[in-house]
């Protein structure tokens, strides 16, 4: 892909003008691949795709996608909490075995991104190529998966330096290529032993691997165009993320990326009352086990300040007690 001068993005208040043809490409883009597979699923049924099959997708999505978000994201990247040392192993190879590349690299192009967020210099932002109509849909595609090819990699001395020097994490790095063939094997072994047939194991590989791996790759690229264009915005950020609800449950609470931008090290990015966010959910589970520990939860009152319309501050998870506990703190004068 040939490159071009970056531009900077619109400014806030610009209305983003999108076509009704435009959104119709990218819901093409992004959705038809997997309502195509779901079509295909009854048909398929009983022959190419039985329970086994559904079980190893669920399983190796599940895994993969949360060693992304728990892993790779919120604690490797913005260290929203501590864990034990076998947490961390097991979130880092669980994130390598989605195949985003190996967790230094990861890590050093989203700290890049959060550094220039839809400015120049962000690895994939989509507002790069400009604000008109073209230029949008050529940056959406660049900002989901044409950056691989195109950009320069972050560097891991200057954005990563903490995952590199960390003897663990730098080993599993080095081992990204045997991890990859681990995640794209595995399923194919298991459904091959679990159904005791040949069958098992191919129909095992198409749905554990190939489609796992195409669901989880698209849903967590979805983070970086959609939800830096579509959607809203209700807190102040600087730069044009956005809240994309149909994508959360599918990305496990990362879509809710205009709050991740506006508070990064945050482990709760849905923060508004109904906003679900699986990974929060998880990482609340680990740090009742005492397997996560300093934690970085959301603030209410502070986020209630970011919001673009204070009338909202009460749909902020927790804010009336929070309002109740600053009161209590501070003493009624005397009449
Ligand atoms: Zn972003
Ligand atoms: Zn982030």
């Amino acid at each position: 892909m040939a490159t071009e001068l970056q531009t900077r993005p619109p400014a806030e208040t610009d209305p983003i003008l999108l076509s009704g043809a435009l959104r119709i490409i990218i819901a093409l883009f992004v959705i038809i691949p997997l309502v195509a597979v779901a079509v295909a699923i009854p048909v398929a049924w009983g022959g190419f795709l039985g329970w086994s099959d559904v079980a190893l997708v669920i399983g190796f999505w599940a895994l993969t996608a949360l060693g992304i978000t728990i892993g790779f994201h919120r604690f490797f990247t913005h260290g929203s909490f501590k864990a034990p040392r076998a947490i961390k192993i097991l979130l880092a190879v669980a994130g390598s075995m989605a195949l985003e590349g190996p967790i230094t690299q990861w890590v050093a192009d989203h700290r890049k991104h959060h550094k220039f967020s839809d400015d120049i210099g962000d690895p994939h932002s989509p507002w790069r190529f400009g604000t008109s109509k073209r230029a949008i849909a050529k940056g959406l595609y660049f900002a989901h998966m044409g950056w691989f090819f195109d950009e320069p990699q972050s560097s891991v001395a200057t954005y990563a330096p903490d995952i590199a020097a960390d003897k663990d994490l730098d080993r599993i790095a080095r081992m990204f290529p045997l991890l990859v063939i681990a995640s794209m094997a595995l399923p194919a072994i298991i459904g091959g032993l679990v159904t005791w047939s040949w069958m098992g194991a191919l129909t095992g590989f198409f749905w554990g691997t190939l489609f796992r791996i195409a669901f989880v790759h698209h849903v967590t690229w979805s983070i970086n165009s959609i939800c830096h264009v579509f959607g809203t915005r209700p807190f102040t950020s600087r730069d044009l993320s956005s809240n994309v609800a149909w994508l959360a449950i599918p990305s496990f609470g990362e879509s809710w990326h205009n709050l991740h931008h506006v508070d990064p090290t945050s482990a709760r990015h849905g923060v508004l009352r109904g906003q679900i966010d699986i990974s929060a959910s998880l990482i609340r589970g680990l740090e009742r086990l005492g397997l996560a520990t300093d934690v970085r939860w959301p603030k209410p009152l502070r986020l209630a300040g970011k919001l673009k319309d204070p009338a909202m501050a009460p749909r902020v998870r927790g804010y009336a007690a929070a309002v109740r506990a600053k009161a209590a703190l501070v003493p009624v004068p005397s009449t």
